[in-house]
């Protein structure tokens, strides 16, 4: 009986799922196609120093090395529940006991990091509730998006607390016969009165607890900040390799101008679908940029060092990510001929050149999420699309035109003031 309601319970997982990822590949089909590199050994060690070493995150010690160990605590964890599922399909019980030393490392790392990442998220809860950080506030952080952090939180300290139990109760129940070694647990469970058919009984409480918590939490985290914990390995991974300065000339520019240079110009140049400059909406980005805005934790440490937003421009580089990820939730509920945009209706022209292009925020950023090359294409929209340059930039554009040059004066007059 518990088989069957076990695989009815992760059947119902997967479908949900299922769904959820497929209304996110539906997502991506909008956006477009940016080529991949390759560069495999060099994105394979930055995924094992950025995302597995939390390379970044660690700069600062003390919250570093909290928020690390709730991350690693979780990669070990997740082997101890695939086994539960092995459990729970096969009505088994600890089913990979067989592996021996090795169940007894994986065991003892998940118990010990089970009341790690207990404490690490009592401190993430307090901070949040009882300290004031600046990272923290901003307009883009909604009552909504506070409280999902929250839900969050309060997901993992229940999977903390329901794991913590059902290895307390099993080793109560199994004694020495239990597989897999308990550094922490089996302490505790010298506390414990409890007879065996009550641990028994409280043992498969707190294993369904646990399971059915893991099943809701994998399906909510695609709604949530929280959707880090799938994408942020692959997104360092495919992070961009090039210098953070780096900015990618526009590939149907490029093509334009080398047509020319060519002089074949207007001779090969085949008629086009006429295509947008720059980025307007969301079916304009690329991939990447979606997949950025999937990853982003909206922890706030681009915000924090963004010279533009510490002066009180409006400008907050984890906003432009936040507001994309939205307008991308919104585009996929719209109806062909909608008038939203991501800018103008979510990202103004005044945050996007109050960008110092700085790349502060990209270095920051602990999953190597790039923020000016998207602000950058949205200006060349507004530039190439609109002619909505500020001032100063129209008259700058005017010399280079005229002059070659980004000054007033003509190439013959730049000498002149040698003879004054
Ligand atoms: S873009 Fe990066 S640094 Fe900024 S809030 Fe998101 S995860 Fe944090
Ligand atoms: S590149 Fe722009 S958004 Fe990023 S920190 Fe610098 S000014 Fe802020």
């Amino acid at each position: 009986m518990q088989q069957i309601l076990f695989a009815l319970a992760f059947l119902a997982t997967i479908i949900f799922l299922f769904r959820s990822f497929w209304r996110i590949k539906t997502n991506f089909k909008r956006t477009k196609k940016q080529p991949f590199d390759g560069q495999f050994g060099k994105r394979l060690k930055l995924t094992m120093q950025v995302a597995m070493g939390q390379s970044k995150i660690l700069r600062k010690p003390l919250v570093g090395l909290m928020h690390a160990m709730v991350f690693w605590g979780f990669i070990v964890i997740t082997i101890g529940s695939l086994e539960m599922v092995m459990d729970g399909l096969t009505g088994q019980h600890r089913v990979l006991g067989v592996l021996g030393i090795a169940y007894d490392i994986i065991i003892a790392s998940g118990d010990v990091f089970a009341y790690i990442v207990l404490l690490g998220i009592l401190a993430f809860l307090f901070r949040r509730a009882f300290m004031h950080i600046r990272r923290f506030e901003g307009t883009e952080v909604s009552k909504a998006n506070k409280r999902d952090a929250n839900i969050a939180l309060a997901f993992i300290l229940f999977l903390m607390l329901s794991l913590i139990g059902l290895n307390i109760y099993d080793i109560n129940s199994h004694g020495d016969a239990l597989a897999g070694y308990y550094p922490i647990s089996s302490y505790f469970v010298s506390f414990i009165e409890t007879g065996k058919t009550n641990s028994i009984f409280l043992f498969k409480l707190f294993w369904w607890m646990h399971i059915l918590l893991i099943f809701v939490f994998a399906n909510y985290l695609p709604y949530s900040k929280h959707f880090h914990v799938f994408m942020s390995v692959p997104n360092v991974f495919f992070s961009n390799l090039e210098p953070l300065t780096y900015l990618p000339s526009m590939p149907e520019v490029k093509k334009e101008v080398e047509l020319m240079m060519s002089g074949q110009a207007f001779e090969t140049a085949a008629p086009e679908e006429p295509i947008r400059f720059g980025v307007k909406d969301v079916d304009d980005i690329t991939w990447k940029n979606y997949m950025d805005s999937l990853t982003c934790t909206q922890c706030g440490r681009c915000t924090e060092v963004c010279p533009a937003n510490i002066t009180g421009k409006l400008l907050s580089p984890r906003k432009i990510f936040v507001d994309l990820r939205a307008r991308m939730e919104e585009r996929s509920r719209e109806h062909e001929g909608t008038q939203n945009f991501l800018l103008g209706d979510y990202i103004t022209k005044e945050e996007l050149w109050a960008c110092t292009t700085c790349n502060a925020c990209a270095l920051e950023c602990p999953l190597n999420i790039s923020h000016p090359n998207l602000i950058m294409d949205m200006r060349r929209y507004l530039v190439l699309e609109e002619g909505d340059a500020p001032e100063e930039l129209n008259a700058m554009f005017a010399n280079i035109e005229n002059n070659g040059a980004p000054w007033k004066y003509s190439a013959q007059d730049r000498l002149l003031w040698t003879e004054a």
